[in-house]
């Protein structure tokens, strides 16, 4: 069927075209039309792959910008870690101060404690406590008094909660309301001058104890006069302790000479107060101060 219709319109054509010429001007526009419609296709087919190229070339664009803010984002990261470990030793510095600046803490009747205040505690001896800083150096510091044999140091009140200052201070005014007056005003008066009203004891800050001679167990001026004191005296601030309330300061620290209250403000601090032979008031104002 195919090869009759091919003679059928080649007849056809020949019949059409008069002359040889007019049937090769046929067949090159025959040619012309198919070879245009080639070139067409080849050029649609430049264009795609054209597109797709321009779509990978943004892919691959987009690939290395996410690459780029990925490196970015980790450099940014490194930066910010060196400037923290720049400022570490400084902040660790001013940390330590902090912590230092607390041991100078003033707790007297004129500076009472933050209500509710109660320090991180543990244990000296028995059921002494005091603030962790400085529990086991009391202990060391009495050990070391006890074995270089000068005195038996015992020590005799640490750390007091505030229940318990106020169970002391009630007591005291039951004495005073006993033995030398009847007026409630006044016992009270007098009583805080023996006891202090609760919240302003340094006993409840955790960083005081009073430590006394086993040869003489009376809270007295005398108890200076024995070897534990003495040698307590000597070297307490090898230990980072204080005697708190010195003879001759009662007009600075409120507070009677009291040769066996020792006080913890740290080694360093403890050590400057003393070459300087000032109170803590004076100490910690400067301190504060400068
Ligand atoms: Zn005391």
């Amino acid at each position: 069927m195919t090869a009759v219709r091919r003679r059928i319109s080649l007849f056809t054509m020949k019949k059409m075209l008069s002359s040889k010429k007019e049937v090769l001007i046929a067949f090159a526009l025959i040619a012309v039309t198919v070879g245009s419609g080639l070139l067409m296709q080849v050029l649609l087919q430049i264009r795609e792959m054209r597109a797709s190229q321009r779509e990978a070339a943004a892919v691959v664009s987009m690939a290395l910008d996410e690459i780029h803010s990925a490196f970015q984002e980790v450099r940014d990261v490194q930066d910010a870690a060196a400037t923290r470990m720049a400022a570490l030793p400084q902040r660790k510095q001013d940390r330590l101060e902090d912590l230092q600046l607390d041991l100078l803490m003033i707790v007297s009747a004129d500076s009472p404690l933050p209500e509710g205040y109660v320090p991180e505690l543990d244990t000296v001896v028995g059921d002494y406590v005091m603030d962790v800083r400085c529990a086991s150096v009391c202990w060391q510091m009495m050990q070391d008094c006890r074995n270089s044999g000068h005195g038996l140091p015992m020590i005799c009140s640490a750390y007091r909660t505030q229940e318990y200052q106020q169970f002391l201070f009630d007591n005291k005014v039951y004495d005073v309301l006993w033995e030398e007056t009847n007026d409630r005003d006044k016992a009270r008066e007098l009583a805080a001058r023996v006891v202090a009203l609760p919240g302003t004891s340094e006993h409840q800050s955790g960083l005081a104890a009073d430590i006394m001679d086993e040869v003489y167990p009376y809270l007295n001026e005398w108890q200076e006069h024995t070897d534990a004191q003495k040698w307590l005296m000597e070297h307490c601030t090898e230990y980072g302790f204080i005697l708190r309330y010195p003879p001759g300061t009662s007009e600075i620290t409120g507070i009677i000479y009291e040769p066996w209250h020792y006080r913890y403000v740290g080694e360093k601090f403890a050590k400057e107060i003393a070459n300087r032979g000032i109170t803590l008031e004076e100490y910690a104002a400067w301190r504060r101060g400068r």
